[in-house]
């Protein structure tokens, strides 16, 4: 619909949804905007006088990662689709340990992104000529990662829609990205619909195939069954689709596979959330690919862990465990000893392998260490070369 002089008609007058609608029509676009921005108005009106820290709409957009920490990362272009916290509430979760001691952890409830200044970004890097901070990565064609402090899967998308959103504007765009998730909404045959597997790479996190710990730990997150469902759907529908066992728990306390001087005649408490029979399991739902990364926890994350476990996870470190920003580390060796023998259990039943570094290498180490036994040297995620619409990584940057 347009006004007199062209212009088109901001069919909304809602607290947010106008200036939303406004913004995201600043620049004209070839996009169609079918979006229902009266959905900010709803969570507006939720709070009335009393809303929340930080308001009901996340203000983060896209970022590229530059901590020294995850510099070499292939795929550090990120963006979550919502802010301050996740209703999965994994008790080992990076960012629930960052952001509960700031209170702002599911305070209360995650809050989605502002997708007018999303579309906006798009339309101003690929239909003007118009500066944009975004506009050297995007015309790079940067897959984009979604999912980093908050997963953009939550059922909770069925109600604001947003990632679906950002789907959709991809798809027209033609625009890379890859996925990390728990959740089976991935799956959906909606979200299905406005994905595209030329453009798409799905990476499913299942630390465990045990239900009754995968609930304990991850409370809100679909059980491992539903997640491998729905990667085999994925799998069905030409989508190129990953495992990723991170965080990877140890069972045994640190040193029990790889220290020599190990006392392994006192009992032990095996930790049975990780099991080696996991990948067996992820074989026969037709994922080509695995992806480990060993578990490190901060200081809240432990004690979430024990609020949810009844029992401290520390005794699974060993005495000299690497403390680096106040987190807990696993050794070398024992890292090692579980990625060389997952890595050979992928190559006994015909899948792909990789590990991710980030958390563990401060100094780089485990990063030119571990690239050997990754399938794809150029991808440590495994989509180049394996998503038609990947031709690039952060690498490139
Ligand atoms: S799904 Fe991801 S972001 Fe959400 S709580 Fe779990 S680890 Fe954190």
């Amino acid at each position: 619909m347009s006004d007199e002089n062209g212009r088109a008609f901001n069919p909304f007058s809602g607290p947010l949804s106008q200036e939303m609608w406004e913004k995201a029509h600043r620049v004209p676009s070839a996009y169609e905007d079918t979006f229902d921005y009266r959905m900010y108005d709803r969570l507006y009106a939720r709070w009335g006088a009393d809303q929340p820290r930080g308001g009901v709409v996340y203000k983060g957009t896209m970022k590229l990662l530059e901590a020294q920490d995850c510099a070499r990362c292939f795929h550090r272009f990120e963006i979550d689709t919502y802010g301050r916290g996740c209703i999965h509430n994994c008790a080992y979760c990076y960012a629930k340990s960052y952001l509960s001691i700031r209170r702002y952890w599911n305070e209360p409830i995650p809050f989605p992104i502002d997708i007018a200044a999303i579309r906006h970004i798009f339309a101003t890097v690929f239909e003007t000529s118009k500066r944009n901070k975004f506009r050297s990565i995007l015309e790079k064609r940067i897959p984009l990662r979604l999912g980093s402090m908050s997963d953009a899967f939550m059922w909770m998308d069925k109600t604001y829609r947003v990632t679906f959103e950002l789907l959709k504007i991809l798809k027209f765009y033609h625009y890379p990205y890859i996925i990390f998730t728990r959740s089976d909404l991935v799956a959906d045959d909606a979200y299905m619909q406005v994905m595209d597997p030329r453009l798409a790479s799905v990476q499913m996190s299942i630390s465990s195939i045990n239900p009754a710990l995968t609930r304990t730990l991850e409370p809100g997150a679909p059980s491992p069954e539903r997640r491998l469902k729905a990667l085999q759907k994925l799998a069905a529908h030409g989508f190129w689709t990953t495992v990723r066992i991170n965080p990877l728990f140890p069972i045994y306390p640190d040193g029990y596979y790889s220290n020599p001087d190990f006392d392994h005649s006192q009992p032990i408490e095996p930790f049975h959330f990780f099991s080696w029979d996991m990948i067996e399991v992820i074989a026969q739902h037709q994922v080509p690919t695995v992806l480990a990364g060993m578990a490190r926890l901060y200081q809240p994350n432990l004690r979430f862990m024990q609020q949810a476990l009844g029992y401290d996870m520390r005794a699974h470190f060993a005495a000299d465990a690497r403390e680096e920003r106040a987190s807990l580390h696993f050794s070398a060796a024992e890292t090692t000893y579980y990625y060389q023998r997952i890595k050979a259990l992928c190559d006994q039943h015909g899948l792909r392998f990789s590990t991710c570094y980030i958390g563990n290498d401060p100094t780089g180490e485990r990063f030119e260490h571990d690239q050997p036994l990754w399938s794809n040297p150029a991808d440590c995620c495994d989509a180049l070369g394996n998503v038609e619409a990947f031709t690039a990584t952060c690498a490139a940057l």
